[in-house]
């Protein structure tokens, strides 16, 4: 890390103009610049050739360009899911995961180096939280996993999934997201954009106002406190009517609907009663639609004890109390796919 420089991938145009402004340089190299790294995905600023050998000079003495550097790489067997364990400039490790759907290619980034909220089925929780990630960070993972890949295969939807809580680090978050969907860059739509919170509440109002069209997931993983709070800490700060208020209140606000996240835990969260109550918490959140709820089949992360319950035998429950509900697609089984276990194996040095 050099402190005294400017993590330029984390600048939008208009940051990066008042920059060069600064620096004595025409306004419109900025743009410029802009393009080449998030357009070009030049990544060295001698190797910017529109530019004078003086001002490539200056450039590399006021700012810095640090991609993400790929620790380990652990492609799928069965399908074309990869995983890799992502150093950073200060020695932190994150993980990034690329999935091929038939409608592009997806990355699942993180957005914190480890995770303040301590759900009890996460690998990353145990490891505790140690930092926020830039924006830049957030864009150098995809930039990082582009460049195994031809331009036509570079990732073309996003879910903020991965390690930490997205909305935990809520302005590097909005920043990447102007960075991401910023026209002279990379340009991408957010209506290919999903992020999933714990269910920080202030946050999710906050988000509202927003009005970005990106898609909302609520991890819910229990439909009574008692469980919801043994399961996740944040519901002793955020319980199940007040998430849920806000969640109706951000639908009213936005028009989006969201989509509830439910890990199936074997004898924690999936027995009938559990379905009945979930139903009946749902439906008035969103009168007139039929809610919707991802099951998740929980990955089995060592040590916390916790077994995948049956996610098609809780399907035909929840579909029962007039839920919508579908199992999610499970890629990249073979390689620790649970969000974190890489990083987890790598930092305990188990394999
Ligand atoms: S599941 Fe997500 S929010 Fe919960 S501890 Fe893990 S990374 Fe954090």
């Amino acid at each position: 890390m050099e402190p005294q420089k400017i993590d330029i991938l984390s600048l939008l145009p208009e940051q990066l103009e008042a920059e060069i402004l600064a620096m004595g340089a025409p306004k419109f190299r900025a743009k410029q610049i802009f393009r080449q790294i998030h357009v070009k995905r030049v990544f060295d600023f001698a190797k910017m050739t529109e530019l004078s050998k003086q001002f490539q000079a200056q450039l590399n003495d006021r700012f810095y360009i640090n991609l993400p550097k790929i620790e380990q790489k652990l492609a799928s067997c069965v399908d074309d899911t990869v995983k890799y364990l992502c150093g950073l400039s200060d020695g932190s490790r994150v993980e990034t995961v690329r999935m091929v759907y038939h409608h592009g290619n997806t990355a699942c980034i993180s957005t914190q180096v480890g995770c303040k909220m301590g759900c009890q089925f996460c690998a990353s929780a145990p490891l505790g939280f140690i930092r926020n990630l830039t924006p830049g960070e957030m864009l150098g993972q995809i930039y990082a996993v582009d460049q195994g890949y031809p331009e036509s295969a570079r990732i073309s939807g996003v879910v903020l999934m991965g390690i930490g809580e997205p909305l935990d680090n809520y302005e590097n978050v909005m920043q990447f997201l102007r960075l991401l969907s910023h026209p002279e860059g990379r340009g991408m739509s957010l209506r290919h954009v999903s992020l999933s919170s714990c269910g920080l509440v202030p946050q999710i109002r906050r988000l509202a106002e927003e009005d970005l069209p990106l898609t909302l997931s609520v991890s819910l993983h229990a439909a009574d406190d008692a469980t919801r709070s043994a399961l996740m800490p944040v519901n002793r700060r955020y319980p199940l009517d007040e998430l849920l208020a806000a969640c109706g209140d951000y639908f009213r606000k936005t028009g989006r609907r969201i989509t509830f996240e439910y890990a199936v835990i074997a004898g924690e969260n999936d027995s009938p009663a559990a379905a009945a109550m979930l139903g009946k918490r749902l439906r008035p959140v969103f009168p007139k639609q039929r809610p919707h709820v991802n099951l998740i089949p929980v990955n089995p992360v060592k040590g916390t004890g916790f077994t995948a319950g049956s996610a098609v035998r809780f399907q035909k429950l929840l579909e029962r109390e007039g839920i919508n509900a579908t199992v999610r697609r499970t890629l990249g089984d073979d390689i620790s796919a649970a969000c974190g276990q890489l990083r987890r194996d790598a930092m305990t040095g188990e394999t």
